[in-house]
C-alpha cells in the first residue's frame, strides 16, 4: 500500500485535504473508534454517540465514494481502545509506504499519532488543516507582531483579510462591533414566539450507535434521550439554514439573555457540525453575510454572529496552538479547590446552577453565556483547580473538542492565564444574572445581598474573589471600578464576606452555609 489516510473523528470532511490529494486504488482510510477517547474524561453519552454516529455516516459515504476503509468498530473484539494501538495494528498489518494526515485538533492526539508512527518507522505527513481562516502559522505571526494579544485586533484583520462585511476597505455600517446592542435582556415577559431549532430523528445507523453508547457507557453523566444532532454534512446543512431563516434576525440583540427552560433561544447549535467539519466555517459566514445583504437580518445581529466565528473560534484556536503543551498547567489565580460534586448531577439550591447544568445533562448543550456567566463563573469565584474545570467542559458539552474547549475554559472562564485571552476576569455578582435571566425569580437567594441566610452565593464569593485577589488586580485598569467599589467596603463587612465565602467552600455540597436558618 502507498498511502494510510488517517481520518480522525473529527475531521469527517468530504473535501479533506488529505482524500483530495490520495488515490483510491493505491491509498487505503483509516478510522477507529476507540473507548480512551470517551473515557480520558467522563464524556457525556451524547457526545460520545455524536462521535461514532458522525463517524459511521462518514464511513458509509467513503465506501460508495470507492474508497477502502480500514473502520475500527469499538465493539470489536480485537479492538485495543487504545488510538495508538489501533494505528498500530494496522501499520503493521499494511506496511504503508507513509501515513497523512490533516493536523489533529488536539495535541495529545497529535503527540500519540507522531509516537507511534515514529516507533514503527513509519514516516507521516501532517497537512494543514483548511477548515479554519487563519492558518496556525499566520497566527503565530499576527502574535509575534504585538505586545498583548486582543480578539478586536484579530478579528479587524480577518475581516480585512477576507473580505467579510466590508464595504471597499471600511466595515459595513462604519463599525466594526455592534456589541453594545447585543446585550439585551428578555424583559419581564420572557421570549416570544422562539424558533424551534430543527432536530434530526435518529435513523438506523444512529440508533444502533446510540444503543451501543448505553451499553458500553452506562455511568457516564447525562441522558442521551433528547438526542437529535447533525451527523451527516446533509443534516448540518440544514440546521444552518434553519438558523439563518428563523434565529439569525434575532440573534444579536440576545445573544446573552438567559430564561428558565429555553435552552436554545436565538443560537446557532451549530457548534458540533462546526468542530466535526461537517460545515466549512467560510460558508457559515457567507450565508449570514448574504442574509443581511438581502435584508433578512440586521447588521448588528449579522456583525455579531460573524464575530463569533471569525473571530472567537478562529483566535482560541490560534491561542491553543500559540501555548500548548504548557498551557494546560498555567493557573495564575492559584485556584485550589475541588469542583463542587453537583456540577455532575444539577443536585443545587442555587437556581441558575440547577437550571443549566441539568439542562446541561439533558442535551450536552449550554449557550456561552450560561457557560461563561453560570458554571464557569461560580467555579472561578469559588476558586476551582482550573484542570478540575476544563475536565469537567470537555466531557459534559456535545461540542467539547479540546483545542476550542481549553482556552475558553482556562483563560476566558478562569482567568487561569493570567489574561492571554481576556484583559481582565470575568467575574459578576449575583446582579448581572438577575439582569440578564429569569433564574433568580424561582431561586431562595438574594442576589443583591453579600451576607447572611439568603445572600446569593455568587454574591457573597464575588466579593471575597476581588477581595482575595485585590492586590494582583491592582494594576489592571479594567478593574478600577470593581476594585474601586470593594474599597467602600468597611472592615466588619469585608470580614462578614471572607467567613461567608470560607463556608461555601467547606461545604460545596449543599452550597448553603450549615449554620445558617433556611432562607423565608
Ligand atoms: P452560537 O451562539 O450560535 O455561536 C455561533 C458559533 O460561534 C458557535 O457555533 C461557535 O462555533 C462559535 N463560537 C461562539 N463563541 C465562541 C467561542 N467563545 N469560542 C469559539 N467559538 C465560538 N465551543 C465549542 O465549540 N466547543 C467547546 O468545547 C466550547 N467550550 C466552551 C467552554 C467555555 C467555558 C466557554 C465560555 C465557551 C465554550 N465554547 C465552546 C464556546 C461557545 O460557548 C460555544 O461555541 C457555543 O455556545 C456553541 O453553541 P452554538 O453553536 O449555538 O453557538
Ligand atoms: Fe443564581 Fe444567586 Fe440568582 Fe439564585 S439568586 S439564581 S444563586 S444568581
Amino acid at each position: 500500500m502507498r498511502r494510510l489516510i488517517l481520518i480522525l473523528g473529527d475531521q469527517l470532511d468530504a473535501n479533506s485535504p488529505a482524500l483530495t490529494h490520495a488515490d483510491p486504488h493505491q491509498d487505503r482510510v483509516w478510522m477507529a473508534e476507540v473507548t480512551e477517547e470517551s473515557t480520558h474524561v467522563w464524556s457525556h453519552p451524547q457526545r460520545i454517540a455524536l462521535f461514532l454516529a458522525a463517524m459511521r455516516h462518514f464511513r458509509h459515504h467513503l465506501t460508495e465514494q470507492g474508497w477502502t476503509v480500514d473502520y475500527s468498530e469499538l465493539d470489536a473484539p480485537e479492538n485495543t481502545g487504545s488510538l495508538s494501538f489501533e494505528l498500530t495494528r494496522t501499520l503493521e498489518k499494511h506496511r504503508p509506504q507513509h501515513v497523512v494526515l490533516v493536523e489533529p485538533g488536539d495535541h495529545r492526539v497529535r503527540q500519540s499519532l507522531l509516537e507511534t508512527c515514529h516507533h514503527l518507522g513509519v514516516p507521516i505527513e501532517f497537512l494543514p488543516d483548511s477548515h479554519f481562516l487563519c492558518s496556525i502559522e499566520d497566527f503565530r505571526r499576527h502574535a509575534s507582531e504585538r505586545k498583548s494579544l486582543r480578539m478586536e485586533f484579530f478579528y479587524r484583520e480577518m475581516r480585512q483579510r477576507h473580505h467579510v462585511l466590508m464595504e471597499d476597505d471600511r466595515p459595513a455600517g462604519g463599525n466594526w462591533n455592534y456589541d453594545s446592542e447585543n446585550r439585551k435582556s428578555f424583559g419581564k415577559e420572557g421570549p416570544q414566539n422562539l424558533p424551534s431549532p430543527i432536530h434530526f430523528e435518529p435513523d438506523e445507523r444512529t440508533q444502533e450507535v446510540l444503543e451501543l453508547v448505553k451499553r458500553r457507557f452506562p455511568n457516564h453523566p447525562g441522558s442521551l434521550d433528547s438526542f437529535a444532532w447533525p451527523v451527516t454534512r446533509r443534516a448540518a446543512l440544514a440546521r444552518l439554514r434553519n438558523f439563518i431563516e428563523k434565529a439569525l434576525p434575532h440573534f444579536g440583540d440576545h445573544q446573552d439573555a438567559m430564561w428558565t427552560g429555553e435552552p436554545y433561544l436565538y443560537h446557532s447549535l451549530i457548534s458540533t457540525a462546526l468542530n466535526l467539519k461537517l460545515l466549512h466555517p467560510r460558508e457559515v459566514i457567507d450565508a449570514a453575510e448574504q442574509a443581511w445583504r438581502e435584508g433578512k437580518a440586521p447588521l448588528a445581529a449579522t456583525e455579531g454572529f460573524i464575530r463569533q466565528i471569525l473571530g472567537w473560534r478562529e483566535y482560541v484556536r490560534g491561542i491553543y496552538w500559540l501555548h500548548m503543551p504548557e498551557y494546560l498547567e498555567q493557573n495564575a489565580l492559584g485556584a485550589d479547590q475541588p469542583l463542587p460534586d453537583f456540577y455532575w448531577t444539577g443536585h443545587t439550591s442555587m437556581h441558575c446552577l440547577s437550571q443549566v447544568i441539568r439542562q446541561t445533562l439533558d442535551t450536552g448543550y449550554a449557550h456561552h453565556i450560561q457557560r461563561l456567566m453560570i458554571t464557569g463563573l461560580y467555579a472561578l469565584l469559588l476558586g476551582v483547580r482550573p484542570k478540575a474545570v476544563h475536565e469537567w467542559y470537555l466531557a459534559i458539552f456535545v461540542d467539547a473538542v479540546e483545542w476550542v474547549e481549553l482556552p475558553n475554559t482556562l483563560g476566558m472562564s478562569q482567568f487561569a492565564d493570567g489574561g492571554i485571552m481576556a484583559s481582565k476576569p470575568y467575574c459578576a455578582s449575583g446582579k448581572y444574572i438577575q439582569r440578564m435571566s429569569n433564574y433568580c425569580r424561582h431561586c431562595p437567594y438574594d442576589p443583591a445581598q453579600k451576607t447572611g441566610p439568603r445572600a446569593c452565593p455568587f454574591t457573597t464569593l464575588y466579593w471575597d474573589f476581588l477581595l482575595r485577589h485585590e492586590s494582583s488586580f491592582d494594576a489592571n485598569p479594567r478593574m478600577k471600578m470593581q476594585l474601586r467599589n470593594l474599597s467602600r467596603l468597611s472592615p466588619d463587612e469585608k470580614a462578614a464576606i471572607h467567613h461567608q465565602a470560607e463556608l461555601l467552600r467547606q461545604h460545596p455540597a449543599a452550597q448553603k452555609p450549615q449554620h445558617l436558618s433556611d432562607p423565608d
